[in-house]
């Protein structure tokens, strides 16, 4: 069943009452932007050990590196003084399970031919291969003339079952 604005706002309520973390500077503490999937069994700050105010976590489904994510990445190392980029993908990922033909297809059914047009010009970006799409996205970020060398980028696979964090290593 759907949430309500008043489920919604009564959460609000009980968390606001106990809030007191309302003093932290606009900067990352720990000057990280992590790119994360949106999938719901994911909780970044814990899951790296870190707080709230520590990092910049930029999600969206796949955590995949688009056009909007590199924007995100440059205000948080240009204007907020990020300086450690890390990519988080994870075992059982929705974007394992369809194509770009799936879903624009879903679309069609679901809503339309106005809103399969519209479809049929997105990339969804849904990837086959869990390790090489974390290299890919490290990829394109280490290939954005916005993201200078310097800061380096790492890719991480995340275990949804066991809450581990795995390294994926550069390709050779
Ligand atoms: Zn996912």
């Amino acid at each position: 069943m759907a949430m309500s604005v008043n489920d919604l706002l009564a959460g609000n309520k009980a968390y606001a009452a106990s809030f007191t973390e309302g003093a932290l500077p606009l900067p990352p503490a720990r000057k990280l932007a992590a790119v994360v999937c949106m999938d719901a069994r994911l909780d970044p700050l814990p899951f790296l050990g870190l707080r709230l105010g520590d990092t910049h976590v930029i999600r969206n489904a796949g955590g995949r590196v688009t056009e909007d994510v590199i924007r995100s990445l440059a205000i948080s190392e240009r204007l907020l003084g990020t300086d450690a980029i890390i990519v988080v993908h994870h075992t059982d990922c929705g974007m394992l399970t369809f194509t770009n033909d799936d879903i624009r297809q879903k679309i069609q059914t679901d809503l339309g031919d106005s809103a399969y047009q519209a479809a049929s010009r997105i990339d969804f970006l849904p990837f086959t291969n869990l390790a090489q799409s974390v290299r890919d996205d490290v990829a394109a970020i280490t290939a954005s003339p916005l993201i200078p060398k310097s800061i380096p980028v790492y890719g991480f696979i995340y275990d949804v079952h066991t809450g581990e964090l795995s390294p994926v290593e550069p390709a050779a």
